[in-house]
């Protein structure tokens, strides 16, 4: 076999979007020596499209904030599947990660009096979200990036890894290949940390771009960590709809946090009709007192167009379904009768362009139509929920690619500061387990063979399956069987066809040579789209009620029993296997912050 390329870290990072930054900065600081890859550009991570901001109990805009009722939030707005641990790690250490940001030198919007600048989102209980503009992502990524270049971490920039290594029973490293010569290269790394991000181009709508295919969960499950929560996957309420070169790009939720309402066809705020009993204490039912919110917050309820997403995602489809919609299958938000153009301007900068250039949309006059897109998974890698440790020694996970921490369901601006606080505690453990281990196992040239016959097979295969082809009919399946509502019969018919997806692929072929190959890649991504969808049809069709980012309509109750289980995928085959286990047990002084 012909040397390949190789490398040797203590830390090795798969993803350079916020977790993995973050992580690989950790870890530099605790005295590894690490290294970073990503498949795309450095700086163009997901976390780079982030908008509304960063969510952290600072108590710069009410004082009465705390991360106790920021972790309470959390809990109720996880429909409390969350890890609890996970959730008060975070809740507690998000705002000491902010204000490092800022010792970095991230600029952030400013309180009159000079302080970080927090905005409102749905389900947290005060203006919580620490941003610049309607860009936060991009700072955040550039602060970490200037910083992980300043310390001279190593980038193995448009890289991408196929496959873990592991070696007397742990991890040993990983291999991958270079996107433009698809040369090989493989890293030897006792410890590998995933921050890879979500699964979104699973679906026909989403917001998230080509490199969401689901890598890192796929990667994990296949070297023995399980998934956790698998059948959770956000939905955003308010993607774009229309022109349909752009459907699915999101929508803010800063506009509803700005004041931004929601109307149907008859011009009614609809949400009135939509709000659960879990939230109707705390939930304004009545124009005039959800306007009166924005004045002051401690004294009224919230509108609620700022209930969780799930809740607000389920009651648009509900109109639109109801034939109450906008013309192109969504329905109206309306920020442009309810703020100055000088106010949407100046706090909703990039949706004001976004709208202008794509949809020739004036949101300072006029409403945007928008519609529920895939957003975000809640489910994951099964980490410790200090350490990042999956079940899988040397094998750790941070930021959308890890589960537990959000539950059945996500807060706005809740990621961004799971990045920033599991990213940090990920990367300190995982090079304190490289320092601490007495011998380090190899990647060994079987290994290395194994994975690039893997890689090489579709050049093999003449006149076989397209790849575009068999990603397109993926992602009509889980759209519109495995989706925002969901039935029995349908999943087992997506199982079905997921099968038919997986015998395809051992047929795919691919055309030209190693050099800039995109249907080779696809070809390589499309094994972990199907592992993942496997995994969240599975999942939804054990789970018999409804709850958070899952919809039964025939069990549209939430069920007890269902509360205080998680369900756990693993590999069991050739397939996937599914596990229910108990969630773990919070203790009684976190449990009464709820009574
Ligand atoms: C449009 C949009 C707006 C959002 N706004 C907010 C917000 O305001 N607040 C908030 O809290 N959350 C927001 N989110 C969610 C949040 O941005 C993401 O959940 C978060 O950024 C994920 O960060 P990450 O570090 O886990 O992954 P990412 O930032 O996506 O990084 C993943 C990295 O992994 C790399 N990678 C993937 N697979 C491989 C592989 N096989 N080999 C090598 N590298 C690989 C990618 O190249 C990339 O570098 C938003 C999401 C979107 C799409």
């Amino acid at each position: 076999m012909a040397e390949i390329e190789r490398h040797r870290f203590d830390v090795l990072v798969v993803g350079a979007g916020g977790a993995g930054l973050r992580a690989a900065i950790a870890a530099h600081d605790a005295g590894a020596k690490v290294g970073i890859v990503c498949k795309s550009l450095l700086g163009k991570a997901h976390t780079v499209m982030a908008e509304g901001g960063i969510a952290a109990a600072m108590a710069n805009v009410w004082k009465e904030d705390n991360w106790q009722v920021h972790f309470r939030d959390t809990m109720r707005g996880g429909k409390m599947l969350n890890h609890w641990r996970m959730a008060q790690l975070h809740a507690q250490e998000a705002p000491d990660r902010v204000r490092e940001l800022e010792e970095w030198g991230a600029l952030f919007d400013r309180t009159p009096d000079g302080l970080i600048s927090q905005r409102d989102f749905g389900g947290h209980r005060y203006a919580r979200l620490a941003h610049v503009g309607d860009r936060t992502g991009l700072e955040l990524i550039r602060t970490l990036q200037q910083r992980a270049v300043a310390l001279g971490i190593e980038v193995f920039m448009e890289c991408t890894i196929t496959k873990l290594v592991k070696g007397d029973g742990r991890i040993a490293g990983a291999f991958g290949y270079w996107r433009e010569s698809g040369r090989f290269i493989a890293f030897d790394a006792p410890s590998v940390v995933l921050a890879t991000g979500g699964i979104g181009k699973s679906y026909k709508v989403t917001s998230n771009s080509w490199e969401y295919t689901g890598d890192g969960h796929a990667l994990a499950l296949e070297a023995g960590a399980s998934l956790v929560n698998m059948e959770f996957v956000q939905f955003h309420p308010t993607g774009m709809v229309w022109p349909p070169s752009v459907k699915g790009i999101l929508v803010t939720e800063s506009v509803r946090g700005d004041g931004g309402v929601l109307r149907n066809s008859e011009g009614r705020r609809f949400m009135f009709d939509y709000i659960p009993e879990f939230f109707k204490a705390e939930t304004a039912d009545s124009e005039d007192e959800a306007d009166r919110w924005y004045e002051d917050k401690t004294n009224n309820r919230r509108p609620p167009e700022l209930l969780p997403r799930d809740e607000v995602a389920r009651a648009i489809n509900a109109e639109v379904k109801a034939g109450r919609g906008s013309p192109h299958g969504g329905v109206f938000l309306d920020i442009a009768s309810r703020r100055s153009p000088e106010y949407v301007r100046r706090r909703l900068p990039s949706m004001y362009h976004q709208f202008k250039e794509l949809a020739d949309v004036d949101i300072t006059a006029e409403p945007m139509e928008v519609g529920p897109t895939c957003h975000y998974v809640m489910g994951g890698v099964a980490v410790d929920p200090d350490t990042g440790e999956s079940a899988v020694q040397g094998l750790y996970a941070a930021g959308e690619v890890a589960g537990g921490m959000h539950g059945a369901n996500r807060l706005g601006g809740n990621s961004l500061s799971d990045l920033l606080v599991f990213g940090r505690r990920t990367g300190l453990n995982a090079a304190y387990a490289a320092a601490r281990l007495r011998r380090r196992p190899e990647v060994g040239d079987d290994d290395i063979r194994a994975a690039s016959e893997h890689a090489l097979a579709p050049f093999g295969i003449e006149g076989g399956e397209n790849p575009y082809a068999v990603q397109q009919d993926l992602q009509e399946v889980m759209h519109n069987l495995v989706g925002i509502i969901r039935t029995a019969d349908e999943m087992e018919q997506a199982l079905t066809d997921l099968a038919g997806l997986w015998e395809r692929i051992t047929r795919l072929s691919v055309e030209g040579h190693r050099q800039y190959n995109p249907g080779w890649h696809l070809a390589l991504d499309l094994h972990n789209m199907l592992r993942v969808s496997e995994c969240i049809a599975r999942a939804a069709l054990e789970r018999t009620e409804s709850r958070g980012g899952h919809t039964r309509d025939d069990y549209p109750a939430t069920d007890d029993s269902w509360g205080r289980v998680n369900l756990h995928c693993r590999i069991d085959g050739d397939g996937v296997g599914i596990t229910p286990e108990p969630l773990p047990q919070m203790p009684d002084e976190l449990r009464e912050l709820f009574n």
